[in-house]
């Protein structure tokens, strides 16, 4: 027998197809009048349909989110905040987006409705990472938990093929990393199998056909248990790479999960078969590094990281930094393993299980 704890996380989850339309249901719901709708420039006018939606309850919509959440952009979206006397937000979008909802929620208390677009899964976490002069910090509290989850699976289907694969393979990565967590419990597992299950067998075919509604849904569905994973757990190794790579070299976030996830995950292999003998189950296969690999190449992804400009040069550094604070991590994390990790990354070459060396 396994003791553990389960710390239930407080949100209201709407999904189907379609829900979009009870946007302003949901915001009386809250007791809430006057909305402020979030978006990236890249959907200005989706957020622009979302205000007509509101009618009354809209007032305005603040489309200068970007990628990383910088401060500065809040402390504008804040005078906005305030200039319209705004008691809610609405972020539609990518994390990005709903970062950026999370940071106005963090300084003002404000209640907010989050519609996600894409499979990062934000939404479901009470995780806020932020940038100042350049350097990343993140942080957990409940203050930036989105009250409200509309995922309407319509909103999916303007999300270009390859970016699909990689956002999917990027919720992939929460629920893999969930499955040896420290503080995993017997919940979180189901949701974290079921989670990849969910994405591995939809994936594929939104790859070939974009517009496929029972994808599409499967895969928001599947992105929905992922986030939940990692708003519920720590993160380790992969997770810990990941920030790395983005914070330190700048590489594209959902790209950067998806090319290092099979290379983290063989890594950890030998400290964590149970989760060795999940993943597989949920992927189908024998061996799951290998697996989450083949994923990749059936959605179209870059498989090195040298595709997204990382050098060969640039992996000792990588290395040094990733190692420096390490996260917890169910094997012991060593300067040389990591190293040949990022190695194998930058140039690509399929991922073979390691043996030994568990914690
Ligand atoms: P993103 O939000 O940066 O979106 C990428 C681009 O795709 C944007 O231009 C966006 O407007 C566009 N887009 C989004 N949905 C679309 C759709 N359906 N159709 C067409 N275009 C669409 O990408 P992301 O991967 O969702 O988010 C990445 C960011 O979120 C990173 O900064 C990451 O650190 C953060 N994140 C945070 C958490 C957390 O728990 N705090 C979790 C996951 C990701």
């Amino acid at each position: 027998m396994q003791p553990f704890v389960y710390d239930g996380l407080p949100s209201r989850v709407v999904f189907g197809q379609g829900t979009l339309a009870q946007l302003r249901q949901e915001l009386e719901h809250l007791g809430c009048s006057r909305a402020l709708v979030l978006a990236t420039p890249q959907q200005h006018e989706q957020a622009s349909r979302v205000l007509e939606l509101l009618g009354d309850k809209g007032v305005g919509v603040y489309a200068d989110a970007v990628m990383h959440t910088p401060v500065e952009v809040t402390k504008h979206a804040l005078q906005v905040v305030k200039e319209l006397s705004v008691d809610c937000t609405v972020a539609i979008g990518g994390g990005s987006t709903i970062g950026l909802g999370k940071a106005i929620a963090l300084r003002t208390g404000l209640p907010q409705i989050a519609i996600p677009t894409t499979y990062a899964g934000s939404e479901m976490t009470p995780i806020l990472g932020e940038t100042s002069d350049g350097i990343k910090t993140t942080q957990r509290t409940l203050d930036v938990l989105p009250e409200t989850v509309i995922y309407d699976v319509d909103l999916t289907l303007t999300l270009p093929a390859v970016m699909s694969g990689t956002s999917g393979i990027n919720a992939i990565a929460h629920a893999v990393e969930a499955l040896y967590a420290r503080d995993c419990n017997p919940v979180i597992a189901l949701m974290a199998e079921e989670g990849i299950a969910a994405l591995a067998r939809s994936l594929p075919v939104i790859a070939n056909d974009p517009t496929h509604i029972e994808a599409r849904s499967d895969a928001l569905y599947g992105a929905w248990l992922c986030g939940t994973c990692l708003g519920s757990v720590g993160m380790s190794l992969h997770h810990k790479l990941c920030h790395t790579l983005g914070g330190s070299f700048n590489l594209p976030h959902a790209e950067t999960h998806t090319i290092v996830l099979p290379y983290a995950l063989a890594y950890n292999a030998p400290a964590v078969p149970e989760a060795m003998a999940r993943i597989g189950r949920a992927l189908g296969c024998d061996d799951a590094a290998a697996g989450l690999y083949d994923l990749g190449r059936a959605v179209g992804a870059p498989s090195a990281l040298s595709e997204l400009g990382f050098s060969v040069e640039d992996v000792e550094r990588a290395t040094e930094i990733a190692t420096r604070n390490p996260y917890w991590n169910p094997r012991d994390v060593e300067a040389k393993g990591i190293h040949r990790l990022l190695s194998d990354a930058q140039s690509g070459k399929r991922p073979q299980a390691e043996s030994g060396g568990g914690q």
